[in-house]
């Protein structure tokens, strides 16, 4: 997998921020991770957080533009943003993925990793 690119700044991040009610937001589209509220040395930082966009980039290859953007609005309409499947298994990743991401230092206390929405 090429490494993604990362684009600080990003209407459309800034959108999906606004929407969510987020201090900050990344967000996959294709090989691309859009941040808003975040820096990319922030972003980059966060091994978690890291580890739960790559997820989202693999689900993207998976499924494909639109096959992965149908799911992820499907899910979304019926689950509500937490549970969306995609959500739950890039939470998931996360965890389970962030030491690949730690640059060879120990993995931060989770407590301190980027919040997403909350259940609700
Ligand atoms: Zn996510």
């Amino acid at each position: 997998m090429t490494s993604p690119r990362i684009i600080e700044n990003s209407p459309l991040a800034r959108i999906a921020r606004l929407k969510l009610g987020t201090r900050s937001v990344a967000m996959v589209l294709g090989n691309s991770i859009h941040l808003s509220g975040a820096t990319k040395e922030e972003f980059l930082n966060d091994p978690y957080w890291v580890a739960h966009e790559m997820e989202h980039i693999r689900q993207f290859q998976e499924y494909g533009r639109l096959g992965f953007l149908w799911r992820y609005m499907v899910g979304w309409a019926r689950h509500g943003y937490y549970n969306i499947p995609f959500e739950a298994q890039a939470r998931e990743a996360g965890h389970r993925n962030a030491a690949q991401y730690a640059q060879g230092r120990p993995l931060p206390d989770p407590a301190t990793m980027h919040q997403g929405p909350k259940a609700t």
